[in-house]
């Protein structure tokens, strides 16, 4: 029950490593929070700052508006459970998920009743007799995230905790997150993520984190469709996202160079086709011109562009930049000839132009969103 304000964090570790710079960011009580990034851009240490494990340098954290800096991990209610999370091996799974509150001398009868009902909730309670070593990776892992949430915790963290289990195992332990998630309304759960698919599915909102920085804070369908600059959308979706180089030729304004951010399924149609007033149009050849609407936004050249033959009928292969095939879906009657111009109406909303210079998106907007009433 507890929303969490993180306000200008700097996190350092010895020898001057910096794993969190600046970071702010605000959830409510009872949001799910899934963390992306590449390897070392701070999610456990975001973590790890809720949790208290790590102190930040500067900044503050806050619980329900109440910094939390002067408190230890075990006076925050917090539970976090990792990738490795070991269980007692000795212990049977009801003496495991017992062991946080026995710790704490909790009566008997408290702790059976608080065992049994996060048993049922994480459907365990056929296993409690078993020892740890007869359970499969998808059972231990259940065990330790019962043991997590048997004391109630106003906040649940994850790191990356399915990481080692199979696709199978782990797509049911995503559903079980979400049930359990439905299931306690007003625990804020705050998930780093292994793959970025499970940070989609799960995550209302999704945090991007590069190098220590917050590059995004939003859902996940303006995070994918609107990445803020061109590194997250190099890395949101695995590099799917058509970047093409051009010149912004607008009023007043001539050769800033620029990138045209497309995801394949925002070409709404291809060929020959009459685009809308309000669509991007890009007449791509070796030389392209783009239109937006009825007014001209930018010339296009596409660094040895040409259309390339072969896959028109699955992957439709359109540009050729740097020698890197860049893949546009579309659906089409009737693809042209190699060589031939051809019209992509790409929906305004669904075109993002970078800033070749900063990397910076310019449209649509720019900046990570933060508020949650929207
Ligand atoms: P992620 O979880 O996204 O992989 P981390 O939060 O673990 O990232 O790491 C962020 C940065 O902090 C990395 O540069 C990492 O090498 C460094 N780091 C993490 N833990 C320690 C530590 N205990 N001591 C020194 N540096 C650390
Ligand atoms: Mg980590």
């Amino acid at each position: 029950m507890s929303a969490i304000e993180l306000k200008h964090v700097t996190l350092e570790y010895p020898r001057h490593v910096t794993a969190l710079r600046d970071v702010s960011l605000s959830f409510p009580e009872g949001a799910f929070i899934s963390l992306i990034g590449p390897s070392g851009s701070g999610k456990s240490s975001l973590l790890r700052v809720i949790a208290g494990l790590a102190v930040p340098k500067e900044g503050d954290v806050r619980f329900d508006g109440v910094s939390v800096l002067e408190k230890k991990p075990q006076e925050r209610n917090v539970a976090m459970i990792f990738q490795n999370l070991a269980l007692y091996p000795h212990m049977t799974v009801y003496k495991n998920i017992a062991y946080p509150l026995a710790a704490r001398g909790y009566p008997k009868e408290e702790i059976r009743a608080r065992v049994e009902e996060t048993a049922q909730l994480l459907g365990l309670q056929d296993l409690l007799e078993k020892r740890p070593r007869r359970l499969s990776g998808g059972q231990k892992q259940l065990t330790a995230i019962a043991r997590a949430l048997v004391r109630k915790p106003d906040i649940f963290l994850l790191d990356e905790p399915f990481a080692s289990l199979d696709e199978q195992t782990r797509s049911m332990l995503r559903a079980q997150i979400r049930r359990i998630h439905e299931q306690m309304p007003q625990t804020t759960f705050v998930y780093a993520a292994h793959d970025q698919a499970e940070a989609f599915a799960l995550g209302e909102r999704v945090v991007l984190l590069r190098a220590g920085s917050v590059l995004m804070h939003d859902t996940p369908q303006q995070m994918c469709a609107h990445p803020a600059d061109l590194f997250s959308a190099s890395f949101i979706g695995g590099g799917r996202m058509n970047l093409i180089p051009g010149e912004m030729l607008r009023d007043g304004e001539t050769g800033r160079e620029i990138l045209l951010g497309i995801l394949p399924e925002a070409i709404k149609a291809a060929g020959r086709g009459d685009p809308q007033e309000d669509d991007l149009t890009l007449h791509a050849v070796s030389d392209g011109l783009v239109r937006w609407g009825t007014g001209l936004a930018g010339a296009f050249t596409i660094s040895g562009g040409s259309l390339l033959s072969g896959a028109w009928e699955n992957a439709k292969v359109l540009f050729r930049e740097n020698g890197k095939a860049q893949y546009i879906c579309g659906q089409s009657e009737g693809w042209p000839d190699i060589g031939e111009a051809v019209v992509l109406a790409v929906p305004r909303e669904n075109m993002n132009i970078y800033d070749g210079a900063t990397g910076k998106r310019l449209i649509p907007g720019g900046g990570t969103n933060n508020d949650y009433d929207s």
